[in-house]
């Protein structure tokens, strides 16, 4: 029997306010616990909840970017449970008029096709707080400051065929809502989360099979392993005559497997109901357009942008784009270098990136600013030094050596372009090698790039390559 697996995710996004999305206390990360949940947060009685008008324009940037429907008017519900890190006993979500309507997203698969991915709704909620279980000794610890932060959730539709297609749209949401600036983006520190619902059925089947869903995964990682394993897990339940349950699971990324961690609520479990102690939503068709002006350039646009004007092939340009730090990075290396495209992307992708990665470190963290790989690379253009003694100039100013032109001025790396002075070193090889060059008229061909390295060993590197060539097959050859 072969099977195909459908996926739907349910990705939870922190918004980046300063303060939470019903009271004043601040959203930021890794304050002592409990020293940011306000009365409000608390849900003590007595209080009333006032909506952060920053949290409603941010869900309205992220619905305008991916061309979704915009409500007119939107409502908060209560959606009620209880559970030790949710002192009100209901959490504020959207239920029936949620904020954002249907949209599309685009992902790209690896052989370069595409695909439209259905978004069903996104809707303004409130974090809980945070359960902890270590260091209490058979007890559990509570911590309220991240309740009441800001969520935009993201709905899929059951669009998704493979993990590999649900991790590649998972990151197009992460890196639109970074590119917005409306989330910080890290997985980490669970800012950036999702829920996986996977279900299998016989291929060619119209309806879906009973869904399990795996609950919070905060890694692309994690996302395409607990999916695979789900997707096994169920397949084996069906083939040895069983029934997958319709129920809430955890992926325990340590053993990568999934456990069963309760029967899956219905809705009406629930019992939503519209929360009376807030007005309804309203939003002016002004209030959008006025958002729409002040759109970022978005990722697909980006990447467009840098295969017509920059000539980028789509690779490189899907790499520059994957972080709008990145693409940051690279367009004022551009801008310095005198506007040697993919020379810079070349130094961008595989030195500096390289670099980073083996170091550790982040981005904004890079000791060899943009400006200062540009203005390198437009010594590489200006036939000031080779691409090769380049990367010795990189890597002196990866350790501080100073800028390019200082590193090149003190090291004297400046390319010899002195024509007379690269002839009289090819004479004096070429008479000191009388075996070679016998070789070489005889049409050992080969022979030539013992030349080469004998002209290079001279000059330390600093002859220019191009006029090396030249000038040796000239002299070899007469
Ligand atoms: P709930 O709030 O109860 O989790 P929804 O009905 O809104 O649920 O669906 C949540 C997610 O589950 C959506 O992303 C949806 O696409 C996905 N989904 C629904 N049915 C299936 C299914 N049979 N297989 C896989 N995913 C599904
Ligand atoms: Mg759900």
């Amino acid at each position: 029997m072969e099977w195909e697996t459908v996926i739907g995710l349910e990705i939870h996004t922190q918004l980046s306010t300063k303060s939470k999305i019903f009271s004043a206390a601040s959203t930021a990360y890794g304050a002592e616990p409990n020293t940011q949940a306000c009365a409000v947060d608390l849900g003590l009685p007595g209080v009333l909840p006032v909506l952060n008008a920053e949290a409603v324009r941010m869900a309205v940037k992220f619905g305008v970017a991916i061309g979704a429907h915009i409500a007119p008017r939107s409502v908060f519900a209560r959606k009620n449970y209880f559970y030790p890190d949710l002192p009100k006993g209901y959490q504020i979500s959207q239920y029936e008029l949620p904020i954002v309507g249907e949209g599309q997203i685009t992902i790209e698969l690896e052989d370069g096709s595409k695909k439209v991915i259905g978004v069903t709704r996104a809707h303004l909620e409130e974090d809980a707080g945070k359960s902890l279980h270590e260091n209490f000794h058979g007890m559990t610890g509570i911590d309220l400051n991240r309740a009441g932060t800001p969520l935009l959730e993201i709905v899929s539709e059951p669009d998704m065929r493979s993990a590999v297609e649900a991790v590649a749209y998972m990151k197009k949401i992460h890196s639109i809502v970074k590119y917005l600036e409306i989330c910080d983006g890290n997985m980490q520190e669970g800012s950036f989360r999702c829920d996986a619902n996977v279900s299998v059925r016989p291929k060619g089947q119209k309806e879906y099979g009973t869904r399990a869903e795996l609950k919070n995964i905060n890694s692309f990682r994690f996302v395409e392993r607990a999916i695979n394993h789900e997707v096994e897990r169920q397949i084996d339940i069906i083939e040895s005559g069983g029934k997958v349950a319709q129920e809430t699971r955890l992926y325990d990324s340590d053993n990568n497997t999934t456990r069963s961690m309760r029967s899956k609520e219905e809705a009406m479990d629930y019992r939503y109901f519209p929360d009376p102690d807030l007005l309804p939503v309203d939003i002016e068709p002004s209030f959008i357009d006025d958002i729409k002006q002040t759109l970022p350039e978005m990722p697909d646009d980006k990447k467009n942008r840098f295969i017509s004007d920059f000539g980028l092939n789509a690779n490189d340009a899907d790499t520059l784009i994957a972080s709008k730090e990145l693409a940051d990075y690279y367009e004022t290396t551009v801008k310095f270098s005198g506007n040697e495209t993919r020379l810079s992307a070349n130094w961008v992708i595989v030195e500096l990136s390289g670099t980073l990665n083996k170091e550790g470190i982040e981005l904004n963290a890079s000791p060899v600013s943009a400006q200062m790989l540009g203005d390198m690379i437009k010594r590489i253009a200006d036939d000031t030094i080779s691409g090769k003694i380049a990367k010795q100039v990189f890597e002196a100013m990866w350790n501080g050596q100073g800028s390019a032109d200082e590193i090149i001025q003190s090291k004297g790396l400046k390319q010899v372009t002195d024509t007379g002075a690269i002839e009289k070193i090819i004479d004096d090889i070429i008479s000191a090698n009388p075996q070679q060059v016998e070789q070489f008229r005889g049409g050992k061909d080969k022979v030539f790039g013992f030349f080469v390295g004998q002209v290079m060993k001279q000059t330390q590197g600093k002859a220019n390559p191009k006029q090396v060539n030249e000038l040796l097959r000239k002299k070899l050859s007469s």
